[in-house]
């Protein structure tokens, strides 16, 4: 086996044959509800199902997972998906993500991911819930084109990319968030055991990540800034800290947890090294991914600092200092 899988230990299970797919066991958990039922009651009940997560054996709808999905169709209607709480109805009016309807910009089996990824389907959603001016994916996570495909194709097309050996599903962008009511339905109509990875800048809603629980295996992140100040600077976002953090806490509540920290210039005094040492310190056992690749992209030239590449001193800096601490680094 692998050795860096020791590190995903469910992840590694479901590879295995050994466990099941989170969302497989949310959909063969019986839960009774109907439309007519409040919010409020529906959260209760997603709640008692998440406590006793009672598997049966065949898929016996309405399942965990269609509460989870029509949980999700409510907070859709009055947006409150991420963080940014637009409160629009997304049905009609785009919030700041500027998302609508699901457009999935490329979806295909990706071969540079890290290892105990790879090959991975990865299915690139358009639109992000950040806007950060060096943003390495701006001609995906900036756009609203794409190509609408059905739940049920989407579905047909996991299976077939699970049988020419793709390990898991990873949910990307741009960032997934906005996108949680088509993913959901789309496991909907998905019996393959492949683990489910969610690939974001982690600025999902408290809503969005307890949806998230019982479905998603593996939380791939980034995490992207060390204080509020860069943050709000830079991708014009607001609160990202203290949110960024509490979502990774929960991510290692209910998944195995691999952490990618791409390296700004310029940011390391004020950026890499307080998320380091916030990981060290809450999240020993996550897997780290130090990323060197940074290279100006989108609107960067705006920001003096950011118009060149890293240097090999910061690099050096950054990663050493997380072996320093400890941290598991990929
Ligand atoms: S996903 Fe976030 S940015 Fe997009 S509309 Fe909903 S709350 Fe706003």
């Amino acid at each position: 086996m692998d050795p860096d899988l020791t590190l995903f230990p469910h992840y590694a299970s479901i590879l295995a044959g050994t466990a099941n797919a989170s969302y497989l066991t949310s959909a063969r958990t019986p839960v009774e509800f109907h439309d007519a039922m409040t919010t409020d009651d529906l959260w209760d009940l997603h709640t008692q199902a998440n406590i006793t997560n009672t598997a049966s054996t065949a898929a016996n709808p309405p399942s965990l997972l269609d509460l989870k999905r029509t949980i999700a169709d409510r907070l859709y209607t009055s947006c409150v998906l991420c963080e940014r709480r637009c409160h629009v109805d997304r049905r009609t009016t785009p919030g700041a993500c500027k998302t609508l309807e699901a457009h999935v910009a490329c979806e295909f089996l990706h071969y540079g991911e890290e290892r105990v990824l790879v090959p991975s389907h990865t299915v690139f959603f358009s639109g992000c819930t950040l806007h950060c001016a060096f943003c390495q994916n701006w001609d995906i996570s900036q756009s609203t084109s794409g190509d609408i495909i059905t739940p049920t194709e989407l579905a047909r097309r996991i299976t077939q990319r699970a049988t020419q050996g793709a390990r898991n599903v990873n949910w990307v962008g741009g960032d997934p968030t906005a996108n949680l009511p088509y993913i959901l339905t789309v496991l909907h109509h998905l019996t393959t055991n492949i683990p489910q990875v969610w690939n974001s800048n982690m600025y999902c809603s408290q809503e969005t990540m307890q949806l998230l629980s019982g479905v998603i295996d593996l939380y791939l992140t980034d995490f992207k800034f060390g204080n509020d100040v860069c943050a709000s600077r830079l991708a014009s976002i607001d609160n990202y800290l203290a949110v960024v953090q509490r979502n990774h806490l929960l991510a290692a509540e209910n998944g195995d947890v691999l952490v990618r920290h791409l390296i700004l210039p310029n940011h390391v005094d004020c950026c890499s090294k307080p998320i380091l040492d916030w990981l060290a310190d809450h999240l020993p056992q996550a897997a780290v991914n130090i990323m060197a690749q940074y290279h100006p992209e989108y609107h960067a030239a705006a920001h003096p600092e950011l118009r060149g590449s890293i240097s090999t001193t910061e690099y050096k800096t950054v990663a050493g200092y997380a072996e320093s601490l400890g941290l598991h680094l990929l």
